[in-house]
């Protein structure tokens, strides 16, 4: 057994030379990532232990390589600390991952697991009833012995050993591959098929190898479920208690629902069911029977289900049904009126919620408080001076305009209802979310609305706050709105008709810091897509005149949305509906009642991956620098930045000189070398808030936010000392130096967009060649 490290701190090689000592593995030790590809080039490993933190090219970027040259030996990455994206799966060929410091026991325990196929532990495995026996291939569930071919097997054996992973389609045939001939993932499904087959056979739950769908497969016991699963995830500040609150705020409406239902089975009692009752009914207990199981009521989920399906049915009523309904609706009343919500008993108030996760406001946050109430907001400016804040009080909409448009506050406090005057409070609150980065707004009412609710959250309002509250509580939510905004949000759109669901959602997911637009018409579907630009996108399925299969159809066949995430919801859960759903396009399925942390999960899951796709994407892969797609956003970014701030910004191109010869005499691998090292150095002496870019071939481009070009051209003047310095060797180790030329223009006096900037720089450089390179240029 062979194994890479590619690690350029001394310790930890040595720790894992010791550890691996132990299992009588060969161990070659690469100092970093260019050696490291080297090696992995010229021998054959059964696995490759990668740093991400290297002096030369990082391990995402190594591990992407040997991928693209079609290397796919097992990598566990080894990261520095938690802050390195956690890979998912085999999407970049990264089987696991390591925090340093790692317990030399958990390394072990890792290759084991994934040196599998030459695991030569001959100790039987049990999972429940069944048995492995390794030493003779034999299997046995509840003593039945099960015939299995050796792929079936094979198989098995990967699910026993990693209980706790769930295997995508891709894993089992990467392993199956190689064992055998190259299978496909038909032989794959076909193969779980049949074993599912023997295993219920011998007397094993039909769901003992149980399918995540849009995941993969895993197996399957109690505690074993996506959620749970022992990645520590960022810990949702979230309390069931406000679950509770919007039960209780809403159980009035559900029931009316219910009084429906209820009017048609005694309509069809004395024979007089009309066509619209009917599909009234059906509309409702439809509804119930999306909707009240995510507030725990799985039962009466369930009996709504089975009502709609009685209702639907279009055979005659005859008795027997009749009764049976009857029936069931009277049990689906009682379980709606039992308050035997199964959701914490705990009466913790929404004010407490907030209290939990308390943190202090960053001194200096300003403040705006809009409220008629002039005793309220003049107590709340008090409490608010207490904490540290800058705090402004204005008692009408139109002096909030002016007190924003003089200066900015970075958190709003917003009552709803002027009664004096004809403003309301929502077109403040739609104008402060179409600010960009958009203000939070905190929403202050004395009227309970359920509607005006939901219009408060779909116009991006961060908190609904019902009068009376104490000062104390409004600035608790207050505090926790500042920190939830300083939070990297992903952006969700979730479309669902069902304006409970939505309200669901949005407690839910809200307090992970989701930024959340929330859409009941499909119809307004598109706009909002543009407008809103999301990371993730929620369709729910069944929806009047659109379905949520046509919106993702839709959305897949536009180029722009191609990456877009999709999730679908519905109530259903036949396979016909999977099917429908993976055909549009969408990437996951989540069944109605909604089962919040399984959502969280894929969700987190999903946007994992999605973080990583395009980390890749933005990441030059030789010199591990934004590529020129990326550098030109982020270098409008710094324009518009320095626009708003009054601030000057260079903009510098950088040519490698003669670069066509350094690849001609030291050849195109040193010339590569010559590349990867520039990123590095540039990487090394710039800031992090500077751009820094591969703009194609031998050519870079740097932004610098708040300096001039003198500035700039100091800067890179002093970095071409320490670039034609560095020493580069070829093959045949004969040493070479490179140089490069650069030209500087500035923003605002030589252009006030990228593109004219540019061209000034580019015009530079042009004349930095010209003057014998190896040199800066500016007007
Ligand atoms: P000048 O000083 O005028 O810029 O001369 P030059 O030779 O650098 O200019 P030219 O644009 O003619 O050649 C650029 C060379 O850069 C040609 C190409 O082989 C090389 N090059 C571009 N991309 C890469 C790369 O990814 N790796 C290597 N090794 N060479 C590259
Ligand atoms: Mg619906
Ligand atoms: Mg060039
Ligand atoms: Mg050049």
């Amino acid at each position: 057994m062979k194994i890479l490290l590619v690690e350029n701190d001394e310790t930890i090689a040595q720790l894992v030379r010791e550890a691996v000592a132990e299992l009588d593995y060969i161990l070659e030790w690469a100092i970093d990532g260019l050696a490291g590809l080297e090696l992995a080039a010229s021998s054959t490993y059964d696995l490759i232990l990668l740093a991400v933190m290297l002096p030369d090219i990082d391990g995402i970027n190594c591990c992407q390589k040997l991928r693209h040259q079609g290397d796919l030996t097992p990598i566990i990455l080894l990261a520095s600390d938690n802050s390195t994206p956690k890979p998912t799966e085999l999407d970049f060929g990264i089987y696991d991952y390591l925090v340093k410091p790692f317990n030399p026991q958990d390394l072990l325990a890792r290759i084991q697991a994934l040196l599998l196929r030459d695991y030569n532990s001959l100790v039987p495995l049990r999972w429940e009833l069944l048995s492995l026996d390794p030493s003779n291939f034999q299997v046995t569930y509840s003593g039945k012995l099960l015939h299995l071919t050796a792929q079936e097997y094979a198989i098995l054996e990967l699910f026993l050993r990693n209980s706790k992973r769930i295997f995508t389609q891709n894993t089992i045939l990467d392993y199956l591959g190689s064992l055998e001939e190259i299978p496909s993932k038909i032989v794959v499904r076909s193969q779980i098929k049949s074993l599912r087959q023997k295993l219920k056979k011998a007397g094993a739950p039909a769901d003992f190898i149980e399918t995540i769908y849009g995941l993969g497969y895993q197996i399957k016991s109690p505690h074993n479920r996506i959620g749970s699963d022992g990645v520590d995830r960022k810990k949702p500040r979230f309390n069931q208690s406000n679950i509770k609150a919007i039960w209780e705020k809403n159980k009035q409406k559900y029931i009316a629902r219910l009084t429906v239902v209820e009017q048609a089975v005694t309509a069809l009692q004395s024979g007089n069911l009309s066509k619209t009752l009917q599909e009234k009914a059906l509309q409702s207990v439809h509804t119930l029977a999306g909707s009240v199981g995510s507030f725990g009521f799985s039962e009466a989920s369930e009996i709504s289900r089975e009502i709609e399906k009685l209702l639907k049915s279009e055979e005659a009523p005859v008795q027997s049904k009749i009764q049976k309904l009857s029936e069931l609706v009277f049990y689906l009343r009682k379980e709606l009126e039992t308050d035997k919500v199964s959701l914490s008993k705990s009466s913790i108030s929404e004010e407490n919620i907030y209290s939990q996760c308390f943190l202090p406001v960053k001194p200096e946050s300003r403040l705006l408080i809009v409220d008629d109430d002039r005793e309220l907001a003049e107590s709340l400016v008090e409490e608010a001076i207490a904490w540290g804040m800058q705090v402004e009080a204005v008692f009408d909409i139109a002096q909030a305009r002016e007190a924003i448009a003089c200066q900015k506050p970075n958190v709003v406090l917003l009552d709803l209802c002027f009664p004096d005057s004809a403003d309301n409070g929502f077109e403040l609150l739609a104008e402060l979310n179409a600010v960009q980065p958009p203000i939070p707004v905190l929403v202050f009412t004395a009227k309970e609305s359920f509607v005006d609710r939901i219009k408060v959250a779909r116009l991006g309002g961060r908190s609904f706050l019902q009068k009376p509250i104490s000062t104390v509580g409004v600035m608790e939510a207050i505090a926790y709105v500042l920190q939830q905004a300083d939070l990297p949000l992903a952006k969700l759109l979730i479309v669902d008709d069902d304006p409970q669901v939505l309200d669901y959602l949005y407690s839910l997911l809200e307090p992970w810091g989701f930024k959340l637009i929330l859409l009941d018409d499909p119809q307004k579907f598109w706009d909002t897509l543009e407008t809103s630009v999301p990371d993730f996108l929620i369709l729910d399925i069944e929806m009047p005149e659109f379905s949520g299969i046509e919106l993702c159809q839709v959305v897949r066949n536009d180029p722009r949305w191609h990456e877009l995430p999709v999730l679908c919801l519905s109530e259903r859960k036949d396979s016909s509906i999977l099917h429908q759903v993976f055909a549009a396009g969408a990437d996951d399925y989540v069944q109605k009642p909604i089962v919040g942390p399984e959502l969280i999960a894929r969700l987190l899951n999903r946007l994992e991956r999605e973080q990583m796709r395009r980390f890749l994407a933005e990441i030059d892969g030789l010199t591990g620098i934004s590529n020129r797609r990326n550098s030109i956003q982020e270098l409008t970014r710094l324009i518009h930045l320095a626009e708003r701030h009054k601030k000057p910004f260079c903009l510098m191109l950088l040519d490698l000189d003669w670069f066509k010869d350094i690849n001609d005499q030291y050849g195109h691998e040193a010339g590569d070398r010559v590349l990867a090292k520039l990123g590095e150095l540039l990487k090394q002496n710039f800031r992090c808030e500077d751009v820094v870019g591969r703009w194609g071939g031998e050519e870079f481009a740097i932004g610098l936010y708040g300096m001039n070009k003198s500035q700039g051209v100091a800067r890179l003047t002093t970095f071409l000392e320490i670039f034609r310095s560095t020493p580069f060797t070829d093959a045949s180790d004969r040493v070479f130096h490179v140089s490069f030329s650069a030209g500087v223009a500035e923003y605002p006096a030589d252009g006030t967009d990228l593109q004219t900037l540019y061209r000034q720089a580019d015009r530079m450089l042009y004349q930095a060649k010209a003057a014998g390179r190896n040199r800066v240029l500016s007007i």
